[in-house]
């Protein structure tokens, strides 16, 4: 699968976006080892800390799905419909990705024009993950 190919499903999946108090929707593709693709949005909450973001949405449901090993994913965000910045993920994603994946786990991102994809060590370097726990 092609990084547009994930792209285009993860505007696919922004448009379920619950995101009714920031009104900025965020969408992911989340792109396994064996193929299958997870879809997540970012849902929000009248409890803000209840909310949950559209990396960790696809990623627990690829994971209660059986799944425990990944390739990319792909993120589009607009508060305005249409795309025009990168949307990266948050420390708290980048911290879930950091336990299911290696360094080299790609994320990629569009403003609408390019498409780039970034290593997971270079988002989140130096990361405290299950092998510091011993
Ligand atoms: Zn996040």
């Amino acid at each position: 699968m092609t990084d547009n190919e994930l792209i285009e499903l993860a505007k696919t999946a922004l448009k379920n976006s619950y995101s009714p108090y920031s009104r900025f929707k965020v969408g992911a593709a989340l792109l396994c080892q064996d193929g299958s693709v997870f879809l997540g949005c970012n849902i929000e909450n009248a409890s803000f800390g209840a909310a949950n973001c559209a990396e960790r949405t696809a990623f627990f449901k690829a994971i209660s799905g059986g799944k425990k090993q990944f390739s990319k994913i792909a993120v589009v965000g607009t508060g305005s419909g249409e795309i025009t910045e990168f949307t990266p993920p948050c420390g708290i994603c980048r911290q879930v990705m950091a336990e299911f994946c290696d360094d080299d786990f790609e994320v990629v991102l569009t403003d609408g024009k390019t498409i780039e994809s970034f290593k997971l060590s270079d988002l989140l370097p130096c990361s405290f993950t299950k092998f510091n726990i011993k």
